[in-house]
């Protein structure tokens, strides 16, 4: 047994961790991480790690930046809290959601706040559902996601959620929902099929999907640009356009759920924009406020807003809201943030820094316990494969896997291992040394568990 600290000991004590293994725990203990300063994080006592996973795909401008702590303290000070409910609201939702909206140019019309990226999620099953019921299409209700996909873990989010561990013993997937493929070219595609050919099978595949189903039963696709915790996945170019076109045809709503897409990580501002994607709902969070307050939005086009607008008016309200649905101090923090992001043209930073990043990782790509390098803007993934000639899977729940993932953190490196692929996401203020330094550390670990 390791000697615990005081505060290790009192976590194992009393707190229950989100996605851990509670006993193991008890073994390992927690990292209580202090501090941070720009990329990186500091632990109790003073190790310093390059946080290469923003925390959770969401600390856009980095640790410590003292201007998202004065945004809070003034707004505290002014406004601590005040609700948006019945005609009331306040200075930094009604920025907030203009600043949003403006940057869809034209393209949505209303943002909707909540809290984190699963409520967000649940909020729009309610509202494709609401939507449907307005329209006096009470039959269209199924909402199609991808296996491997990731929207939340509520009751509704965590059914769209297409990963194993979210359903297994919570008795989920709710059974509106239903999976289609995942377009993983590395892992599902098939000998001589060329991308674009996989492409096309994806679209049929959803296309089977709907006609199974049901056209008229079926409200609604949602997926994330890329894929980030199922696995940092990028589509083929032709994949979107082809599943748009069939969502279109079966009158379907296109939910793009950039809670980590969105202000920049694939060096555009959403991720819509870099796939061509023209979501009727689109869901943000984490980089919104680079976390540093919790907050999501869910934006929604035009026409969604006038069907919603006119049911609500109808039955007297629209029954729907949190107690803290566009906290003021949430809100300040998110306009400070962005704001932050366009002056130091984090998004260009994205794009230039992120090209540095691909190439240095594919630079790893002849090492022999990785499978493939996939990524974009400054997200990336690398698989580690067993055997590359098979692609035999690396399991990262094996003793080597957990000694990669615990070899990063010893080497002061934090990557993020989801099954067999090794995630990347850092800050968008990295620099190219910064890169070089995370890609040498993360070199270094492999080559010590090989
Ligand atoms: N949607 C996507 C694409 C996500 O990556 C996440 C979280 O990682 C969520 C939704 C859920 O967000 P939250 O953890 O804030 O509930």
């Amino acid at each position: 047994m390791p000697a615990f600290s005081s505060a290790q000991s009192r976590d194992i004590n009393y707190h229950l961790h989100p996605y851990t293994n509670a006993v193991a725990h008890q073994k390992i203990g927690p990292r209580i991480i202090e501090r941070g300063v720009g990329i990186y994080v500091y632990d109790e006592q003073g190790n310093k790690y390059l946080e290469a996973m923003a925390g959770l795909w969401s600390v856009a401008v980095g640790f410590g930046e003292p201007r998202l702590g004065e945004a809070a303290a003034r707004q505290m000070r002014k406004l601590p809290y005040y609700h948006t409910f019945t005609h009331k609201s306040h200075a930094p939702s009604i920025e907030l959601a203009e600043k949003l909206v403006g940057y869809t140019q034209g393209r949505m019309s209303r943002a909707f706040f909540t809290n984190s990226g699963s409520e967000a999620n649940d909020t729009v099953v309610k509202l494709v559902w609401y939507y449907n019921n307005a329209l006096g299409r009470a039959q269209k209700k199924k909402i199609i996601a991808r296996q491997r996909g990731y929207h939340g873990v509520t009751v509704a989010s965590a059914s769209l959620t297409g990963l194993a561990a979210n359903h297994r013993d919570f008795d989920l997937p709710l059974p509106q929902m239903k999976h289609t493929s995942c377009p993983h070219f590395y892992r599902q595609g098939r000998p001589g099929e060329t991308e674009e050919d996989f492409a096309t099978r994806m679209a049929s595949d959803l296309e089977a999907l709907i006609l199974e189903e049901g056209p008229e039963t079926v409200a609604a696709f949602i997926g994330e640009p890329v894929m980030g915790a199922g696995g940092v996945i990028i589509p083929p170019r032709t994949y979107w356009s082809k599943i748009q076109a069939v969502c279109r045809k079966y009158d379907l709503l296109i939910i793009a759920d950039e809670v980590i897409t969105g202000f920049g990580r694939l060096g555009t501002r959403f991720g819509s924009e870099a796939f061509g994607i023209e979501p009727d709902i689109m869901v943000l969070s984490k980089q919104i406020t680079s976390s540093y307050q919790p907050l999501a939005a869910v934006l929604l086009s035009p026409e969604v807003t006038a069907v919603i607008a006119d049911h609500s008016a109808a039955l007297g309200t629209f029954g729907h809201g949190y107690t803290t649905s566009g906290h003021p101090v949430a809100a300040a923090v998110a306009i400070e943030n962005l704001n932050i992001i366009d002056e130091r043209g984090l998004v260009e930073n994205a794009a230039a820094t992120g090209a540095i990043m691909q190439a240095a990782l594919l630079e790893l790509a002849g090492h022999p316990l990785v499978g493939e390098v996939r990524g974009m803007g400054l997200i990336a993934g690398v698989e580690l494969v067993a055997d590359k000639e098979s692609r035999r899977p690396f399991d990262p729940l094996g003793a080597t896997g957990a000694a990669i993932y615990e070899r990063a953190q010893e080497n002061g490196l934090i990557v993020r291992g989801i099954q067999d692929t090794i995630a990347f996401c850092p800050p968008l203020i990295i620099t190219p040394d910064q890169v070089a330094d995370m890609v040498a550390l993360f070199r270094k670990t492999l080559d010590e568990v090989h």
